[in-house]
């Protein structure tokens, strides 16, 4: 049999709404084993917040890992956090809490699937590589944009390549989206975190893989981004509130199609250059007019609304190594450009045509 159409797993519990976060403890509860603890990754800008630290309720042997978000999740990484785990706890954990952005949500994710799995977390980036499933994990975002909370992916840095645990024990068995959550989060990361979602619905909607299904989910996150980002007519309260449901909006859009150039291209610059996604992929959509010129016109309109600065001549200083690098990351990633340019990608998108396009940005 071909089986031609993939059967793809979503989250199955969610809970959303401000102030949501507090019924934590009553969800994990049942889901709790004798001796077994829960494990919490917090991204550390909430270290020294006793107000948050106070809603976490801890019990038992439970265990608090606060993470730094410097530099996004490597597979090395999490391999040190489960033999940590390991070592320290006789039993498997009740369930892998992760709180924070994107970087967090992957990490979490990731350390969830290592705990039944053998080996070295970079044995699984890749497609369908996983063969059991992770111990119960939520998510709970605290930044709005990646999707990383719907995904079936879990994107990390490894030895060789960035890419990403994709399989379908993947996605988070329970998501809590409470918006009040990202109430602190800097003005310029809202917006670039904030154009991922952007970005996401934007190539899948232009991609050659567009179907009902995800036309349907990439529409609605446009539309909710246009809103956020092109209007004034929205409460801070409500606007936290929609771009946490674009965000979610725009990571189904893309599970059932693909991302595109600025996506493929924002990884040769975070594997060379460490460039976060968010702000990598503003860096990069800003110079995409060629392939997506209606959408760059209106993000550069956001840019401008809101007064942030994109950084300049990231590629300028590279050396001819760091250069080949980049364009073998970028290249790397077939799909990506399969759903962007279509079969013949490889004659549109040479290597020339990608160093000229880096060299600008
Ligand atoms: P992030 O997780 O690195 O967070 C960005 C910054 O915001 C960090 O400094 C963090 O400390 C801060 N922050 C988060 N919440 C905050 C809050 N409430 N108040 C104040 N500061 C806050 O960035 P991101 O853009 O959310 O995620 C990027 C990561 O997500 C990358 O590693 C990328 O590969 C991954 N990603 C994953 C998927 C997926 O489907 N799995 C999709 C897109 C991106
Ligand atoms: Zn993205």
């Amino acid at each position: 049999v071909n089986n031609k159409y993939r059967n793809f797993p979503m989250v199955p519990k969610v809970i959303f709404g401000s102030g949501s976060f507090d019924q934590l403890p009553s969800i994990l509860a049942p889901k709790r084993k004798d001796k077994a603890p829960f494990i919490y990754l917090v991204d550390d800008v909430f270290k020294k917040n006793e107000e948050f630290l106070n809603r976490l309720h801890l019990r038992f042997n439970d265990k608090l890992l606060f993470v730094s978000t410097m530099e996004e999740p490597k597979t090395e990484q999490v391999d040190t956090i489960v033999k940590n785990i390991k070592n320290e706890f006789t039993y498997q954990p009740s369930g892998i809490i992760g709180i924070g952005g994107g970087s967090v949500l992957d990490l979490a994710k990731a350390v969830s699937l290592l705990l039944t799995n053998k080996g070295s977390a970079s044995d699984y980036q890749g497609w369908d590589l996983v063969k059991n499933k992770g111990v119960y994990h939520v998510g709970i975002p605290t930044i709005s944009g990646t999707g990383a909370e719907v995904s079936r992916t879990a994107i990390l840095t490894g030895p060789e390549k960035k890419l990403g645990l994709n399989s379908d024990f993947t996605p988070y068995d329970q998501v809590v989206l409470d918006p009040d959550l990202t109430k602190g989060v800097p003005k310029d990361q809202w917006f670039y975190t904030g154009m991922d979602c952007f970005i996401h619905c934007v190539e899948s909607l232009n991609g050659t893989f567009l179907n009902a299904f995800s036309e349907s989910y990439g529409e609605k996150a446009y539309d909710l981004c246009k809103e956020i980002f092109l209007t004034e007519n929205l409460t801070d309260e409500e606007s936290r509130a929609k771009l946490m449901m674009a965000s979610w909006h725009g990571g189904m859009s893309i599970a059932y199609s693909q991302v595109g150039v600025a996506h493929a291209m924002s990884y040769g610059l975070s594997y060379v250059l460490g460039t976060k996604h968010g702000v990598g992929n503003c860096i990069v959509f800003d110079h995409l007019e060629e392939y997506y010129p209606k959408d760059v016109a209106l993000f550069k309109e956001m840019v401008k609304l809101h007064d942030i600065t994109i950084p300049q001549d990231v590629c300028s200083n590279l050396t001819e190594d760091q250069m080949e690098k980049m364009i073998d990351i970028a290249l790397s990633l077939v799909p990506l450009w399969e759903n962007a340019l279509g079969d013949d990608w490889e004659a549109i998108m040479t290597r020339d045509k990608l160093r000229a396009l880096y060299l600008k940005m």
